[in-house]
């Protein structure tokens, strides 16, 4: 006898309940952390042999733990990147969750696999890729910058074994001093050596530091990243020179565009990715800036054919899958196992059209735009930076890091806002990052106000 049997009617009904209860939310509640000796004594021993039963556990949910978690998409949620995903991407994430679709194999999961690529398509189609460009949705951009690089490195090799020529003693990669840390993690796992450029005036990355970077030791460098807005600003690095120099050198180009790739969608941005068409693979993260939930990394090869190569995992069991040459997402990454993910962006693309998500990144950056003018008005504030995507980055004069903290958690513990401090060479700062379509200037203003109480 086993008790793993459906749910009662009344327990379906009651997280159905409570599941609508959350997407009605307007706003979603901030909420906000607790200590773990409050959630101990508060949620009490929910994991016992006999279970607590679904109502029982529902209830500590709702009363304590989902309290102690912030909703990344209040709309005054500004700290680190976002979530704010649509409504109808929430929807279908709980069809996705309603079925056991498995979403590695072309086998298991044509329907929704043939949804994803056809996301990916689009995505491709955007920075200019050609047809055969193809991906797969990863978990987050850590792991798409990871499975990019791997790739990377594969093609670096292949072609010496081809030419009969020796390893360098050590890989390297080339990125920027401003790129995101996931580089690091990932020159670490594949033992690699990071070579981080330095930045010009305005915080890019430029073709002349990636050349000067290779001076030397091009042959040892199996790929450059530029990054598609810095996660600290939202500044684009310079993408057409330095896809000049990866050309010159025959080198991989990876485009991390985890956040900010996104605004490569808005005509009016378009030109600040020239270039973006020479790379090789890029990743945009859907969770960030494209207004679909966690986790979601769309990952694109120029090539996917070098992917399924470095990426395939063989064995016994897996030949009759991998064998086949179908599309199987798992072959383009490194990760077997994978839940359709891209499908809750697939349907709210499906259901609201592109020309939708045009506006709304273009919203955030016009918003970030007058937000940092309003910014500039004001003598106690300086803007560090102009902004080029949806980061507003600016000091209030006077201020140490005691201030911001404590401003920060006024904000938070008032429910107001969560904006958390940032730095820049050492200097704290305050920081918007916009993704919501939802953020309203008045309530940036308000926010701005309240460094004055
Ligand atoms: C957020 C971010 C990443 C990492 O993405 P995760 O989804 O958090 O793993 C990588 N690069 C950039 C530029 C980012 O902003």
């Amino acid at each position: 006898m086993h008790h793993l049997g459906d749910s009662s009617e009344k327990l379906r009904e009651e997280v159905f309940a409570y599941a609508r209860t959350r997407l009605e939310y307007n706003p979603p509640p901030l909420d906000g952390p607790q200590s773990p000796e409050f959630l101990l004594a508060a949620a009490g021993k929910t994991i016992t042999e006999e279970g607590i039963g679904g109502t029982a556990a529902l209830g500590v949910f709702a009363d304590v733990l989902a309290p102690a978690t912030i909703s990344t998409d209040h709309p005054n949620y500004l700290s680190f990147i976002p979530s704010a995903p649509t409504e109808a991407s929430k929807l279908f994430d709980l069809i996705v969750s309603a079925s056991a679709i498995y979403g590695g194999s072309w086998m298991e999961g044509a329907g929704a696999v043939h949804a994803e690529n056809e996301v990916l398509s689009w995505l491709a189609s955007e920075v200019g890729f050609g047809p055969q460009a193809g991906g797969v949705f990863v978990q987050g951009g850590t792991l798409g910058n990871l499975s990019a690089l791997v790739a990377a490195r594969h093609w670096a090799k292949r072609k010496l074994t081809k030419a009969g020529k020796p390893m360098p003693a050590k890989w390297k990669l080339i990125c920027s001093q401003e790129a995101h840390s996931s580089l690091k993690s990932a020159a670490s796992v594949m033992d690699v050596e990071i070579i981080k450029a330095p930045v010009d005036e305005f915080g890019k990355l430029t073709g002349a530091a990636v050349a000067e970077a290779l001076a030397g030791n091009s042959g040892d460098v199996f790929a450059i990243v530029a990054t598609a807005g810095t996660t600290n600003f939202g500044i684009v690095d310079r993408i057409s020179e330095i896809a000049q120099v990866a050309k010159q050198h025959d080198i991989w180009l990876h485009i991390d565009g985890a956040y900010g790739l996104a605004g490569i969608i808005s005509p009016e941005s378009r030109n600040l990715y020239a270039g973006i068409e020479e790379a090789d693979s890029f990743i945009v993260d859907p969770h960030k800036w494209l207004f679909a939930p966690f986790d979601a990394c769309a990952l694109v090869y120029k090539n996917p054919e070098i992917a399924r190569e470095a990426h395939t995992q063989h064995g016994d069991y897996l030949d009759v899958l991998t064998e086949t040459g179908d599309w199987n997402p798992s072959d383009y990454a490194y990760n077997l196992t994978r839940r359709p993910r891209g499908l809750p962006l697939w349907f709210s693309l499906a259901t609201h059209g592109i020309a939708a998500y045009r506006e709304g990144v273009k919203y955030n950056i016009d918003l970030a735009r007058q937000i940092a003018d309003e910014i500039k008005t004001r003598p106690d504030l300086k803007l560090v930076r102009e902004p080029e995507l949806s980061v507003v980055v600016f000091e209030k004069e006077g201020w140490t890091i005691t201030e911001y903290n404590a401003w920060s958690e006024k904000l938070l513990s008032r429910q107001q806002a969560f904006v958390v401090p940032s730095s820049h060479k050492g200097k704290p700062n305050a920081r918007f990052a916009i993704v919501n379509t939802k953020t309203e200037l008045s309530e940036l203003v308000s926010i701005l106000d309240s460094m004055n109480e």
